[in-house]
């Protein structure tokens, strides 16, 4: 089965530590690498730029990363800039031989509402973009600050912009009041690509219902994630805790909404059994224990294939 990872965040790391490669075996300092993506089956992978709060947070950083996105993950052997429906329906077909890479942002932060800027990420390839990470910025408030704001007159254009372009807006990490401004500012359907369910395990990142109500009203995607802080209110998770997630969202009405977003290479500590992208046999496994394998096949990538064919045009 092919799978397709809405996040990772190996562009950082590529950017932190000049010596990193995806071509290097595994163990050698990145979760996510072409052996892993090969032997795990992901037929499609979003690599996320996400400029750290503790580095400048400029338009040179973001295309400081969208260049390593193509020197160092598009360069690598077999793999496939996706950036319409064609070339993702190319990477997901069951005897696809490529692995595809999306570029997505992680917070608007380092654009700066310079709009030259959004428009040439977006000829780098920019198909996916997050208002913010954790904190406020120029957009909007991320879900952990404080005063709980919402998106700014920049931030309203930013969502229309972003339409425009054709880049899909993604709400992780989005302050509440943000999320519910974006749910009724945009045009097509939106995602959440690393959350999970609050209901679940009460993390502030995590998705209430009414939230991933109006995802699945706006048809949109939740690309659960493996980070354990938003699996388990212990900090600690199994492949399981997972299973309980997805099992919320169908008692939602969503089973037809769920996809997966790892987080890899963004996270330090990992659910128990699952450590890298080679590791997706073992989820797999264990979600086919549980659940029909039509459905399986959906969360795996046939939502996600739905979605970025019928979005990303
Ligand atoms: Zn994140």
């Amino acid at each position: 089965m092919r799978i397709a990872d809405l996040h990772c965040d190996v562009l950082s790391k590529l950017d932190r530590d000049s010596t990193l490669e995806l071509t290097a075996p595994a163990g050698s300092g990145l979760d996510v690498t072409t052996g892993g993506l090969t032997q795990g089956s992901v037929g499609l992978q979003v690599f996320a730029i996400w400029v750290s709060p503790s580095m400048p947070r400029t338009p040179e950083s973001a295309l400081r990363q969208a260049e390593l996105f193509h020197s160092k993950v598009l360069a690598a052997p077999g793999m496939r800039h996706v950036q319409c429906a064609a070339d993702v329906e190319a990477v997901l077909a069951p005897d696809a031989s490529e692995t595809g890479a999306l570029l997505a942002l992680e917070g608007a932060d380092s654009l700066r509402g310079e709009w030259w800027a959004l428009r040439l990420l977006r000829r780098l390839g920019l198909r996916m973009l997050g208002l913010t990470w954790n904190e406020a910025n120029w957009a909007s408030d991320g879900i952990m600050e404080p005063r709980g704001g919402g998106l700014t007159g920049d931030g309203r254009k930013l969502v229309v912009e972003c339409e425009a372009l054709g880049i899909l807006l993604d709400v992780s990490h989005l302050s509440e009041r943000g999320f519910w401004e974006v749910a009724e500012l945009a045009g097509r359907p939106f995602i959440a690509s690393h959350s999970n369910a609050y209901a679940i395990c009460p993390h502030p990142r995590n998705l209430s219902d009414g939230q991933i109500r109006a995802l699945i009203a706006a048809n949109g995607l939740v690309g659960l994630t493996f980070v354990p802080f938003f699996l388990h209110a212990s900090r600690t998770a199994a492949i399981d805790d997972i299973l309980r997630h997805a099992e919320h969202l169908c008692a939602l009405g969503g089973a037809h909404h769920i996809a997966f977003g790892s987080d890899f290479d963004g996270i330090e500590t990992y659910t128990r059994g699952l450590r890298t992208p080679a590791d997706y046999g073992a989820l797999v496994e264990a979600l086919l224990k549980r659940f029909p394998e039509p459905l399986v096949r959906g969360w795996l990538s046939g939502h996600a294939k739905r979605f970025l064919t019928d979005n990303l045009g």
